[in-house]
């Protein structure tokens, strides 16, 4: 398996998770019942993480106006990157805008214009 991830997916997962922990930091409250302040502060805790992943869905948003629609020329559907080089979201081909850096081994240092390998 490649280690990257098709960063529109990765941000995805992460506000996914974020529901998530949410949900569980909520439940755990519920066993402090007897503890009204330690309750509370599970249940502020876990709605903060929940308007966290609200956020970072509606920077997805703005991330996807942004980012371009490709088809992949390895698996042939369509998918979305973002910044110089990313991964196809389907069979994770790494995809890249820069002709430069065509052919050569997925980087994701390419993306961090000051730590660029020349
Ligand atoms: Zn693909």
């Amino acid at each position: 398996m490649k280690p990257y991830k098709n960063k529109i997916n990765r941000i995805r997962s992460f506000a996914l998770s974020l529901i998530f922990i949410g949900v569980i930091v909520m439940y755990i409250g519920l066993f402090f019942r007897k503890y009204e302040i330690v309750m509370l502060l599970f249940m502020v805790l876990g709605v903060l993480a929940i308007l966290a992943s609200v956020v970072v869905y509606a920077w997805i948003g703005t991330l996807s106006t942004r980012a371009v629609q490709i088809v992949c020329p390895n698996c042939g559907k369509e998918t979305k990157m973002l910044g110089r080089v990313d991964m196809c979201g389907h069979c994770r081909e790494p995809l890249t805008m820069d002709p430069t850096l065509e052919g050569k081994d997925f980087d994701e240092i390419y993306n961090k214009p000051n730590k660029r390998k020349s």
